[in-house]
């Protein structure tokens, strides 16, 4: 593809605007370029046909599939952007005064309420804006919790191995010590090594559940009791709530605390560092801790709740990213109870169906069923064919598939893990199926074809670690 440089013509341009007919100011000595700026001339067509190429060379859920295990890109109905599109939500500002808001103050009120329900918690705050800020928000409420009753020996958080990168550093960040515990043979927590991690320095344990291998832990109840046993708190990562939304609510199992992506599972489209939302649900006795402004209900009207001496603080202005909750807040008024349900069964059923059908092709690293994702593990395939992970993601993208998540979670070797999720169709998953099962045969018959891929796109295998550290971004004249 030509670059927009070699696309100019000396003297093109767009001229569609009359000359400037107001003097112009001279900037001040110093400031101003000593040399022309060095910019493409190219005319409207060639700009406009320039950066519809490079969009073609980028793959998105308006392309295909994207089974990005752990960060759940999935399709978002349209319809939520366009609610949070309203002039009402998008054109009023944090510092208006209720009377003038009262609208946006009932969609929080509303949205506490319903994510309330849905993660079996009391109260919740849509101030973090990412998953793993939602988790250093909850850690931070346990913290106040421990600190307001005088107990100041509590200072290890206790996290398996299976949890999410993220968990540890955000209890890390707060300024706990982390003690990780591994996983038993099936992926969950082994008791007896919780039981022998848990005192009286315990502040409390975070669970990513269903945990990063995809398995809902089958003695959750049991866990939260030993550490509710020892004075600690139990912290819930519902970053993909799509597994267990409208069938199971954490705040049933034991947890005090739990954030939520709305970003993965409730309808805002995320990557690429857009705006997200790490909710974070907790029990009342955490309620008086949380950050402020809170927006709450006096009777008709709404209110903001500005002062609490025992608010642990702030970590984002205002009401972190409003528009986002606006997004979810559609998303779950148009499933409803039963909808909400049944994405979360269809989520669970895709990966089952979708690892059933590749069994035989691939070793599965926790056979048996899973919740919303599956973890296969290429181990066998690399040492008998040279065949890694890497490589069969690369020949995925010959497929118009979008590789999975690689590499993780680390606790499986040659990791691929595959999140089908809820929108996708029967008919979408038997291809995925089938170009899965057509590399790993393509593996044994022809692995050299497999090792080069991808075959197809304009650049095969960049340097990639080249490519992030040190990024050519100068086009060089
Ligand atoms: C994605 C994810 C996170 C982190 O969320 P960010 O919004 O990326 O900060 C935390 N836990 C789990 C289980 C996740 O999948």
């Amino acid at each position: 593809m030509k670059l927009i440089f070699e696309r100019s013509v000396e003297g093109r341009n767009l001229t569609l605007l009359p000359k400037c007919d107001v003097e112009t100011a001279a900037l001040p000595e110093g400031l101003a370029r000593t040399s022309a700026l060095n910019l493409p001339e190219v005319g409207e067509c060639d700009i406009s046909r320039h950066y519809t190429e490079l969009a073609k060379g980028a793959h998105g859920v308006n392309d295909g599939f994207y089974p990005l295990g752990s960060c759940t890109m999935k399709y978002n109905p349209k319809v939520n952007e366009q609610a949070a599109a309203l002039p009402g939500f998008a054109d009023i500002h944090p510092l208006q005064s209720v009377e003038t808001v009262q609208g946006a103050l009932k969609s929080l009120v509303l949205a506490e309420e319903l994510f309330g329900e849905i993660t079996g918690m009391d109260n919740v705050s849509f101030q973090p804006a990412a998953g793993a800020h939602g988790e250093f928000t909850g850690i931070m409420l346990i913290k106040a919790y421990h600190e307001s009753r005088g107990d100041s020996k509590r200072t290890k958080i206790i996290v398996p191995d299976s949890a999410h990168g993220t968990n540890p550093a955000s209890a890390n960040m707060a300024g706990y010590t982390i003690v990780s515990i591994p996983s038993n043979e099936e992926g969950c927590v082994d008791l007896e090594k919780l039981k022998a991690a848990v005192g009286d320095d315990t502040a409390g344990l975070m669970l990513t559940n269903p945990n990063t291998v995809g398995v809902f832990d089958k003695n959750i109840l049991e866990i939260t009791k030993i550490v509710h046993d020892a004075g600690g708190l139990n912290y819930y990562d519902g970053a993909n709530l799509n597994a267990v939304m409208g069938v199971a609510r954490p705040g049933d199992m034991g947890f005090d605390v739990v954030h939520l992506n709305l970003h993965k599972t409730f309808s805002t489209p995320h990557g690429g560092g857009g705006p997200g939302s790490g909710a974070v649900g907790c029990k009342s006795i955490l309620t008086p801790f949380l950050p402020l402004p809170r927006a709450i209900r006096n009777g008709d009207k709404y209110e903001l709740l500005t002062k609490n001496e025992t608010s642990f603080g702030r970590v984002k202005e205002f009401y972190g990213n409003y528009l986002v909750v606006i997004k979810a807040l559609t998303y779950v008024l148009t499933l409803g109870a039963e909808g909400i349900r049944e994405a979360a069964q269809i989520a669970v059923l895709n990966a089952n169906y979708m690892m059933n059908g590749l069994k035989d092709a691939y070793e599965m690293a926790y056979p048996g069923f899973c919740m919303h994702e599956f973890v296969m593990t290429l181990e066998g395939m690399k040492k008998e064919y040279g065949v890694s992970a890497m490589d069969v993601a690369k020949s995925l993208i010959d497929h118009g598939i979008h590789p999975p998540t690689m590499y993780f979670p680390l606790i499986v070797h040659e990791a691929l893990m595959i999140e089908p999720t809820e929108t996708e169709s029967k008919e979408t998953l038997d291809e995925a199926i089938e170009a899965l099962c057509a590399i790993a045969s393509e593996a044994k018959s022809n692995p050299e074809a497999v090792i080069s891929a991808p075959h197809t796109t304009p650049i095969s295998r960049p340097d990639e670690v080249g490519a992030a550290r040190n990024p050519k971004l100068r086009y060089e004249f």
